[in-house]
Formats: structure tokens, C-alpha cells, sequence
């Protein structure tokens, strides 16, 4: 039987590379988003992977959703936290409704989707989670406490969740990615996009299948010794 996944955020940018990527390993994937139906509906078109639409934010959402996916498609082996949105601003210009929706997208996100799954691989003894952190989580950066606190976390809660799978064979794993050329890094302003690049020792935007390829690598069945780890994807740009 085919492994079968979920990638959330799985339609477009990152996601969707990741959605491709563990698509061409064999495995049965089950890409959510969040409200784009049309690029949703031309990515089910072009690539037979079936799409569910779901709000991260949403616990009870992620509770059905996840029972959705495990109806139409099976149960679930593989999560990827890919989910995530940026709401920029310095402090003096950040709402709490900014704080507040990143946190609930990017962080609580990855804790009501590991809640939803984690019973079923607990009693098969069987998974693997990939949570989707940044390199601002890492080191920080202006204009983006939120975006930086919510990827932070990610990361603090990658480390304690592995502990809790370690002995039910259920490992879980962080990537940083660095800049990525994706709609989310196309939002930046040109003239502060050149500044980034120029400070990425490989010299260019990241692409969305290296950090693919670093999931892959999470999910295999061989990476069982691989857990509570972050594999930092960032052409060099903070070495950790
Ligand atoms: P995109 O903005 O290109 O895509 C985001 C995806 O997440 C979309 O599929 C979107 O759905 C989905 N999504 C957003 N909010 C929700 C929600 N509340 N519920 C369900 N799905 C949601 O992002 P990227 O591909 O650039 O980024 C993917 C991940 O990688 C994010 O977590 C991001 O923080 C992280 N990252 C990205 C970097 C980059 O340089 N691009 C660098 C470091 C980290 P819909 O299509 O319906 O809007």
C-alpha cells in the first residue's frame, strides 16, 4: 500500500514542489489550501493530486479535514506543515490582528494538524512530520515579529514533538528555508529583494524543489534515526 500524505499548502509555491516531489516517491498525496480555489483546481488538473480545502487556523477544521482525507484517500503516514503567510509590519505598525493570524496560521496550525493525525500513527507505529520553519525564525528579522516568533516556535515545537514519537516509530523534523522564489518572496519590494540576494553566499533565490528535495529525504522509510533535527536550506545565507 502507497503511503499516503498530507502537504498543507499543498497547491502552489513550496507546497505544491512538495506535493510533486513525494508524488514521484510513490506516495498518495492529499494537498489543503486555503481558499485559492483556482490555482487549487488547475494543480488537481495538471497533476491527478486531489485537493481539500481547509483553514489551518481552524482546529476543528484541521479535525475534519484530516478525517475528510483519511475517508476519501486512507489513513495518514506523512504530514508536511507547509502552510504559512506573512502579515509584515515594524512594531509601531503591527496590529494584534496581524501577531494574532500569523500565530494561528503558521504555529497553531502545525499543532492542531500533528493532533489530528498523531493518534492514528501512534497506533500504526508509523509517520513522519515535516514542519515548514524559515531562516527568519532563525535569526530574526525586521518588520516580521510575528512571521519570526511563529517560525521559532515551529521550531522549539519540532523538538519536543520528536520526543513524544521517538518510541512509536513517528519522527519529526524541521526545514529553515532560506529565500525561496515564490508569490510570498515575490510580495517584497524589488529594491529590498536585490539586498537579500546579495547577501546569499550561493548567489541567487532558493527554488521551491531544493526544499522538496529536503522533505523527500524526511519522509523516506530509511530516515527513521532522523528526528528532531532542522536541515537548514538556504544557499548559505545563516549557518546555525
Ligand atoms: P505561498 O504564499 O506561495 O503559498 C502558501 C500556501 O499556504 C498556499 O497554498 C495557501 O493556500 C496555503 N495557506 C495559507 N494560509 C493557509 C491557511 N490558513 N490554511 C490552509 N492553507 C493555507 O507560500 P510559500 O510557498 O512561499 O511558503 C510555504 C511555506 O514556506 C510557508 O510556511 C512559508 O512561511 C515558508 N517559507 C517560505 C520562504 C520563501 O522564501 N518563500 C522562506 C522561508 C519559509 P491558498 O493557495 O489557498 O492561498
Amino acid at each position: 500500500m502507497a503511503r499516503v500524505a498530507i502537504v498543507t499548502g499543498g497547491t502552489r509555491g513550496i507546497g505544491e514542489a512538495i506535493s510533486l516531489a513525494l508524488q514521484a516517491e510513490g506516495v498518495t498525496v492529499a494537498a489543503a489550501y486555503a481558499g485559492n480555489d483556482e490555482r487549487a483546481r488547475a494543480f488537481s488538473e495538471r497533476t491527478g493530486i486531489q485537493a481539500f480545502k481547509w483553514d489551518v487556523a481552524d482546529f476543528y477544521a484541521c479535525q475534519d479535514g484530516v478525517k475528510r482525507v483519511e475517508a476519501e484517500i486512507g489513513p495518514v503516514d506523512i504530514l508536511v506543515n507547509n502552510a504559512g503567510i506573512t502579515r509584515d509590519a515594524t512594531m509601531k505598525r503591527m496590529t494584534y490582528d496581524m501577531w494574532s493570524d500569523v500565530m494561528r496560521t503558521n504555529l497553531a496550525g502545525c499543532f492542531s494538524m500533528a493532533k489530528a493525525v498523531w493518534d492514528g500513527m501512534t497506533a500504526r507505529k508509523y509517520g513522519r512530520i515535516v514542519n515548514i520553519g524559515s531562516i527568519n525564525g532563525q535569526a530574526g528579522q525586521y518588520g516580521q515579529v510575528n512571521y519570526a516568533a511563529a517560525k521559532s516556535g515551529i521550531h522549539g515545537f519540532t523538538k519536543a514533538l520528536a520526543q513524544e514519537g521517538a518510541r512509536v516509530g513517528i519522527t519529526v523534523n524541521a526545514i529553515a528555508p532560506g529565500y525561496i522564489d515564490t508569490d510570498m518572496v515575490a510580495a517584497v519590494p524589488e529594491d529590498v529583494l536585490a539586498k537579500i540576494v546579495a547577501r546569499i553566499p550561493v548567489g541567487r533565490l532558493g527554488k521551491a524543489s531544493e526544499i522538496a528535495r529536503g522533505v523527500t529525504f524526511l519522509c523516506g522509510e530509511d530516515a527513521g534515526f532522523v528526528t528532531g533535527s532542522t536541515l537548514s536550506i538556504n544557499g548559505g545565507q545563516h549557518m546555525y
